[in-house]
């Protein structure tokens, strides 16, 4: 075991392993290590009789980044993998994103000339009101809340269906509460295309994420179980330079305070005996009486056509949205004035430290698909 490393990279996450991956191929010796007794951060997948379970929730891998795409694919395979979720709303199901087939669910509509003039004809109450309010004023008024702004969009029929209890479940508050911002744009397709994401390239890396992690990082010294500050002189010590991917305010000590994240609790069970149990990864559950907001079964990220029968048990995830407590796990940054403002005092912090990288979510406090972490990771390690 060598005592004295190029690199110490803290967290073996996606950042992490993209960089170590990168310093290897320009013959950079790395350590790495993590607080979690597993590599892989929040992409760890886990084989459970035969499923790999998302561990920190369901992950697809989307990107038209076609660089970023082959890199992935030259450690494993990926499948064919299509992120089509089905929202419940009180027992009655309909397809997302919002395309003809919803459309269809909702109206019974079947052309999208039908489609769109249905839409109209639902947005008018908004936009007239909005018209009303702007001529009374003499001035233009914008949406005041999201409920507004989703009425404007969509209308009230798929507002109160698939938008209302879902948003107030995962943001904790009441839509006429929440910010217009947070749904700038609502696409709807008149189309038969239930493909949530419109990237070129999408799917699951075969045999699970934790595979694709362990391709990226073979032959480095990992040490797991380890957090960083515990024993960080120590460490420092051990080499030139730390690339740091953990959060960046308990990197500081939280001198200004604790930054803010929303937290999602899973509920998983294995179900014995039952091969498919809703026919589908993703269901979302929109009303806003269910606790929880979607229920994931695993298998269905990698197990196509009879594979889903021949696999004889099935797991499955509830998904509860939480507002976040010191010790929870950091989920998503909420990027608000006050946050981001906080954010700026850690980042110019940060800036000062000629040691130290600091990348990846939570050091950047930052929300990233995983796509945009490789970008990201590309980016910083190509600079050294
Ligand atoms: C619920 C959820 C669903 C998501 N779904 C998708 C999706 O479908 N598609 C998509 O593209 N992206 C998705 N993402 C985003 C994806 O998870 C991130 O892009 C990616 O995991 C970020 O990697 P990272 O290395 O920056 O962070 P992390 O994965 O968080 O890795 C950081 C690592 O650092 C370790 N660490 C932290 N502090 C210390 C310390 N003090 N000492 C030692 N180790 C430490 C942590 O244990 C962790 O392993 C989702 C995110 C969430 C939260």
């Amino acid at each position: 075991m060598k005592t004295k490393y190029d690199f110490l990279i803290v967290g073996t996450g996606l950042f992490g392993a993209v960089s170590a991956y990168l310093l290897k191929q320009k013959e950079y010796s790395v350590l790495m290590i993590d607080k979690r007794a597993h590599i892989g951060g929040n992409v760890y997948t886990e084989k459970v009789n035969g499923i790999n379970v998302h561990k920190y929730g369901a992950h697809i891998f989307h990107t038209s980044n076609k660089e970023v795409w082959q890199f992935v694919n030259s450690f494993v395979e990926f499948n064919r993998y299509t992120n089509s979720p089905v929202a419940n709303y009180k027992g009655k199901l309909y397809n997302l994103p919002f395309n003809m087939n919803t459309f269809y669910q909702m109206w019974g509509v079947k052309t999208p000339a039908e489609a769109q003039l249905k839409i109209e004809e639902q947005r008018k109450e908004a936009s007239e009101k909005l018209r009303a309010k702007s001529e009374q004023l003499g001035i233009p008024c914008e949406p005041q809340n999201l409920e507004e702004q989703a009425l404007l969009l969509v209308g009230r029929d798929i507002y109160e269906a698939l938008i209302k209890g879902y948003t107030q479940k995962q943001w904790g508050r009441q839509c006429t509460e929440l910010p217009a911002f947070i749904i700038k744009r609502l696409p709807v397709r008149f189309t038969f295309d239930n493909n949530y994401f419109n990237d070129t390239y999408q799917g699951i890396p075969i045999g699970g994420y934790t595979h694709l992690i362990e391709k990226m990082i073979a032959g480095c010294e990992v040490r797991l179980g380890i957090d960083y500050f515990q024993q960080k002189d120590e460490l420092d010590a051990m080499a030139d330079r730390v690339i740091y991917t953990g959060e960046i305010d308990r990197y500081f000590n939280y001198q200004h305070g604790h930054l803010q994240y929303r937290t999602v609790s899973f509920e998983t069970e294995v179900l014995e005996d039952v091969t498919n149990y809703q026919g589908n990864a993703v269901v979302n559950y929109t009303d806003a009486e269910t606790p929880y907001t979607r229920i994931i079964e695993h298998k269905h990220f990698e197990m196509i056509g009879a594979d889903v029968v021949s696999c004889p048990d099935t797991i499955i995830s509830r998904e509860y949205s939480k507002e976040w407590q010191p010790g929870d796990e950091p989920y998503y940054p909420v990027n608000d004035d006050k946050n981001s403002a906080l954010y700026a005092q850690y980042e110019a912090m940060a800036d000062a430290q000629n040691k130290v990288i600091f990348g990846g979510r939570l050091a950047e406090y930052k929300y990233y698909d995983m796509h945009k972490v490789i970008e990201r990771a590309f980016e910083v390690i190509g600079q050294l």
